[in-house]
């Protein structure tokens, strides 16, 4: 990897991590599939060994490490599987929020329960009406004396069924032009009446990530719920995009690099016209094919961390790695499938699962499609 942001402490991270989550995690992933649910007490254990938000100041309980801790425990987590994402949207892409535009005594309320694991949380954007167009959405939050009043439906929540509190995007001000200026940030907690979870969702993979309906019927939220300012909902979602989208192509990468790995020994051992199949050249191509376009994102991925650590904006950037990564990543899983020829398509192959898992990459996060309008209106279009 010789990425040059890993340093002595982050290596000793990995290790560590690495044997918790052997012991921890490995073990019970296949069962957490069948249930289609992480339970709770692992949240609880990655929290007592201080692997959620390690990034968050100390004063609330964190151990204000730095951005490549993140990076470490994203990586380990996906090569355990993909349905583990739910943590590091947790850590890395819900939570910065609050820390980024809550006040002081939001921040002491929230912080030390999401570090260590007793709160878990969502962010709740996406609704049955509007996906990428953001500015689209309906959900109201209409201010009466010191609350406001939601109504609205979220839909395809990560950790929706999990979690004890969602920031949630909603119309303060629905007649607002351009609309997008009327939009804020909510946080709504469990158990605040009016708020309801809707369906958990079945999907065609990630089947141990809890995805899930929210429905908010009158649901009263204190006005000291806001984060930040009024109508400034979606700027903030716009700022936070650069590190969500770089923790996606990052989980994309590690999940790339986890199928070659997989399907390398498989090539080695399985025979055919009495010889393994590794040596017949076609293979061979494939798979320096597959390696090099996995070292290019890898490289590329890299050197967008590394500029993410140092606070550059580099948003365009990000956004071709989210697209030309998660792409790559799907080619990886249907070559690697296609190599392990009829046992790729056995559930008890582990290809089989990252091939069900990976293409939501290139939906979520802002779709492909998204990413490359971003790209050229950034280069002037
Ligand atoms: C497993 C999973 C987990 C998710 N987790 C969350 C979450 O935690 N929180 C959350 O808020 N959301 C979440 N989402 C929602 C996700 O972000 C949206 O599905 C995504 O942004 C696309 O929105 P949409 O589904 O409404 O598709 P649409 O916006 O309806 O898009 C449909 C198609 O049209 C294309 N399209 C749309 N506009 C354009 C355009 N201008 N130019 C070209 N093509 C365009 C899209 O690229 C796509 O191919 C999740 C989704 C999934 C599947």
């Amino acid at each position: 990897m010789g990425a040059r942001y890993l340093k002595q402490e982050h290596h000793l991270l990995r290790e560590s991590f690495c044997r918790f989550l052997e012991k921890e995690a490995r073990p019970f992933f296949e069962k957490w599939e069948e249930d289609r649910l992480i339970p709770r007490s692992f949240w609880k254990k990655l929290g007592d060994n201080g692997y959620l938000c390690p990034w968050i100041e100390e004063k609330y309980g964190g151990l204000g490490a730095d951005f490549a801790y993140s990076v470490v425990i994203t990586e380990e987590l996906e090569r355990i599987g993909s349905g583990l994402l739910g943590v590091s949207l947790h850590s890395d892409i819900v939570v910065p929020y609050i820390v980024s535009y809550g006040t002081e005594e939001q921040k002491e309320r929230w912080l030390p329960g999401c570090i260590s694991g007793d709160i878990i949380t969502a962010i709740a954007m996406t609704e049955p009406g509007a996906g990428s167009d953001l500015a689209g959405i309906r959900t109201t939050a209409i201010a009466d004396g010191d609350h406001y009043v939601v109504n609205g439906q979220k839909t395809f929540i990560s950790n929706g069924i999990h979690a004890n509190l969602a920031v949630v995007a909603v119309k303060t001000d629905p007649h607002a032009k351009p609309a997008h200026k009327g939009v804020s940030l909510l946080v709504i907690e469990d158990g605040t009446p009016g708020f309801s979870r809707g369906r958990k969702l079945n999907k065609v993979g990630l089947h141990s990530q809890d995805t899930a309906e929210l429905i908010f019927e009158d649901c009263r939220v204190p006005k000291t719920n806001l984060l930040g300012q009024e109508g400034k909902g979606f700027r903030y979602m716009m700022e936070k995009l650069q590190q969500e989208r770089l923790m996606v192509a990052l989980m994309a990468q590690t999940s790339a690099e986890e199928m070659l790995a997989e399907t390398i020994p498989y090539l080695q051992t399985r025979k055919a016209f009495g010889q393994t199949i590794s040596s017949f050249q076609h293979i061979q191509f494939t798979v320096a094919e597959m390696a090099t376009e996995i070292e290019l994102g890898r490289t590329f991925l890299n050197q967008l961390i590394e500029s993410h650590i140092a606070g550059q904006d580099v948003v365009t950037q990000v956004s071709m790695a989210k697209w030309w990564i998660t792409e790559m990543a799907k080619r990886i899983a249907g070559h690697c499938m296609q190599l392990h020829g009829g046992y790729g398509y056995m559930e008890e192959y582990p290809i089989a699962r990252r091939y069900r898992d990976i293409p939501v990459s290139a939906i979520y996060a802002g779709t492909n499609e998204i990413m490359k309008s971003i790209i050229a209106k950034n280069l002037g279009l």
